[in-house]
């Protein structure tokens, strides 16, 4: 059943940014209720619960990227080779596919066995992940119903295509758009145009060794060679364990004084020391783990599939993963969110 969920899945076009979330909302609140839980859109995102104080969730996000590059049409699957290939198939329609098969089975055993997993379990189907706005799970986290249940919960698997392996920690990530000014003038005095002030702010930014820099862009107003350029910006981002307001203001320190500086996005980073499942691993990415971790949640990061096929044509997630997702998800079930008689 978990592959026609995901076929399903892939087949709602939730591609981001622009994305239109009401028929994956419609179609995960469906789900959710046969499944037995109680469902309510928390700020666009698909919460279900069951029990009143959950201890553990599952999330994933419903958007994509949007397609481009794709030898076949993204939004309908297609197996091959013990693969199903579509948009999202690994980031993160498979895991939404494993949560549903994962709640679906401990639904038909509630009762019939002492242990129930659903007893203390939650899942939330976040929005907006992959275009970086402050909506989706940090939105939710903010709403007095998240507080609430972020109080009570002891675990929470956020879901990544991370080949099945559990990460406890990765980056911050923060982007800025830098603008430099200079007056301008003839080349031949020795003062510093605005595009070589941007020069010299960027060598210092990137020599910081706790940070892995990206220079997005870097444009100047050129007027000629002979003529100093007399504005620059450049778009760079920061990848760093190092807390967003520690970032910015080394930034801010590398830069002339006529220089600005405009935060476009500033996320912390996830970093997990005593995680509910043991493990050590770290990826370069940013996930929504850290914002779980931002709202006082024990957060680990899961899921089938690999980045290496995110945001990729042609992106697929293998059968042998997504089925280990569902078991591994089951087994937190019984032994983080169960309720024993
Ligand atoms: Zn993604």
């Amino acid at each position: 059943m978990v592959f026609r969920t995901l076929h399903e899945l892939i087949a709602i076009d939730t591609q981001n940014p622009g994305a239109d979330y009401t028929r994956i909302q419609d179609y995960l609140r469906t789900a959710l209720k046969s499944r037995g839980a109680r469902v309510q859109i928390v700020a666009g995102n698909v919460l279900g619960t069951w029990g009143d104080k959950p201890k553990l969730m599952f999330n994933a996000h419903m958007d994509t990227v949007r397609a481009s590059g794709w030898t076949s049409d993204p939004l309908k699957a297609r197996v091959q080779s013990e693969r199903t290939y579509g948009l999202g198939a690994c980031d993160t329609k498979g895991s939404i596919a494993a949560i549903l098969e994962a709640v679906a089975s401990a639904h038909v055993h509630r009762g019939k066995k002492n242990i129930d997993g659903l007893a203390n379990s939650a899942v939330l189907f976040s929005m907006d992940e992959e275009c970086g706005s402050p909506t989706g799970a940090a939105s939710f986290f903010k709403t007095a119903l998240g507080k609430s249940l972020a109080r009570n919960l002891k675990a929470a698997v956020v879901m990544e295509p991370t080949q099945n392996r559990v990460i406890v920690r990765h980056p911050g990530y923060v982007q800025l758009d830098l603008q430099f000014k200079a007056p301008s003038g003839h080349s031949s005095s020795h003062r510093p145009s605005a595009a070589s002030q941007a020069i010299d702010a960027l060598y210092a930014i990137k020599r910081h060794a706790a940070w892995n820099v990206n220079v997005a862009g870097l444009s100047a107003a050129t007027v000629g060679a002979n003529i100093r350029s007399p504005s620059c910006l450049t778009n760079i981002s920061i990848r760093s364990f190092q807390s967003p307001q520690r970032v910015i203001a080394a930034v801010k320190s590398h830069l002339p004084p006529n220089a600005t500086l405009s935060v476009k996005q500033a996320e912390g980073p996830l970093d997990n020391k005593k995680p509910f499942v043991p493990s050590r691993l770290n990826v370069p990415y940013w996930t929504d783990g850290a914002t779980f971790a931002a709202a006082g949640v024990n957060a680990v990061v899961y899921g089938p599939g690999s980045i290496g096929q995110a945001h990729q044509p042609d992106e697929f997630v293998t059968h042998a993963s997504l089925q280990k997702a569902v078991l591994f998800l089951e087994k937190k079930m019984k032994t983080v969110g169960a309720f024993e008689s």
